[in-house]
């Protein structure tokens, strides 16, 4: 298959994207948090060729994206008033919810649960998308199944060229880390992925969250996962990850005295030359949390073009943002990390 890439500016693309999605294709899409990898999400064979695509595992649901909030209702059922409220202050933006699901909903997108994680990107172009196929669009990142998650068109054509209909190349995406997934199917509402929209937020709405152990630590063997994608490798370069938490003078000094020459180091811009003989990927400055999340992904998969053996990483603090990043770049380290 040819993969074809058009700019998101470009005329005739959200007809053409649209026209893949009705016709069972496959399109990657520009959102705020990632790109995706998106196909009509009523479409049983359309939205098997994601799976496929990705090598993603039969049994990790995918995101049905809406392009307006007035659509909740069309795909899911018993949906608490706490929802709309979200929603109205929330959508379009980077928080996904998981509500009860409508029957009209295939169990290919929800892997057979009952329960169906829903979302309004912010990206105009793809909400024009969504709204001319006339469908919800199913997507979860667009990355290979376990590999980091893609933040530009180039790191779709990396992963995707010659397995999907189309890209829509919007640039560089807003936020860099996938939404926040909040479980209103349970009291209080549960916190499942931590993401582009701070947990801290949320509560201010919802009052206390319960916070997933699975979002801290490795799950143990056979331990069951709340969500589906939680036992899965996650976000991983090919060499092996270290993370370093603390404070960013302490991190920078293990790191000086721990990486061996030639290893990666992912750190602050502001320690960008603490490291020499090492090969640096910086991810903005210590404390510039959104920065920090933008570049998190693009610096993780760059080690793949090198031949770095092992990679040390800085980790911001798990507020707001943080936590989503810190997360993903645990996540990467197999939780391999070391507090000072
Ligand atoms: P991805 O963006 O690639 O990580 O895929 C979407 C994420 O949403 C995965 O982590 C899924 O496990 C999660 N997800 C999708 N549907 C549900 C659901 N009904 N309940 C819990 N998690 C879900
Ligand atoms: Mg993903």
């Amino acid at each position: 298959m040819i993969t074809k890439i058009m700019k998101a500016d470009e005329p005739g693309v959200v007809e053409s994207a649209a026209e893949v999605i009705r016709a069972g294709g496959l399109v990657a899409i520009p959102t705020e948090t990632v790109y995706g990898l998106g196909a009509d999400g009523l479409n049983e064979s359309a939205v098997a060729k994601i799976f496929e695509a990705k090598g993603r595992p039969q049994d990790n649901p995918l995101i049905l994206h809406i392009s307006d909030a007035s659509q909740l209702e069309s795909f899911c059922e018993d949906v608490p008033p706490v929802a709309y409220e979200l929603a109205e202050q929330f959508w379009p933006g980077p928080l996904t919810l998981v509500l009860k699901c409508r029957d009209n909903v295939p169990k290919r997108t929800t892997a057979g649960l009952n329960t169906v994680a829903i979302r309004c990107p912010d990206n105009t172009i793809t909400r024009a998308i969504i709204s001319a196929a006339g469908v919800p669009i199913a997507a979860p990142s667009g990355n290979l199944s376990g590999r980091p998650s893609p933040t530009t068109a180039q790191h779709m054509i990396e992963d995707m060229s010659g397995r999907i209909d189309l890209i829509v190349d919007g640039g560089s995406c807003g936020i860099g880390v996938e939404s926040t997934i909040l479980d209103l199917t349970v009291s209080p509402p549960r916190l499942l992925r931590p993401g582009g929209m701070p947990l801290e937020s949320l509560e201010k709405i919802v009052g206390h969250v319960a916070v997933d152990e699975a979002l801290l630590r490795p799950l143990s063997a056979g331990e069951r996962p709340k969500a589906p994608g939680m036992k899965y490798r996650h976000y991983a370069p090919k060499a092996p990850v270290t993370v370093l938490t603390g404070s960013a003078d302490k991190t920078a000094v293990y790191i000086a005295q721990h990486a061996p020459l030639g290893a990666g180091v992912i750190c602050f811009d502001d320690f960008s030359n603490a490291f020499p003989g090492r090969v640096i990927q910086t991810i903005g400055r210590s404390g510039d949390l959104l920065s920090n999340a933008q570049r998190v992904f693009d610096a993780l998969r760059a080690f793949d073009s090198t031949d770095v053996m092992e990679i040390y990483a800085q980790c911001p603090d798990e507020t707001g943002l943080g936590l989503a990043v810190a997360n993903r770049l645990k996540k990467a380290a197999g939780f391999h990390v070391i507090s000072l």
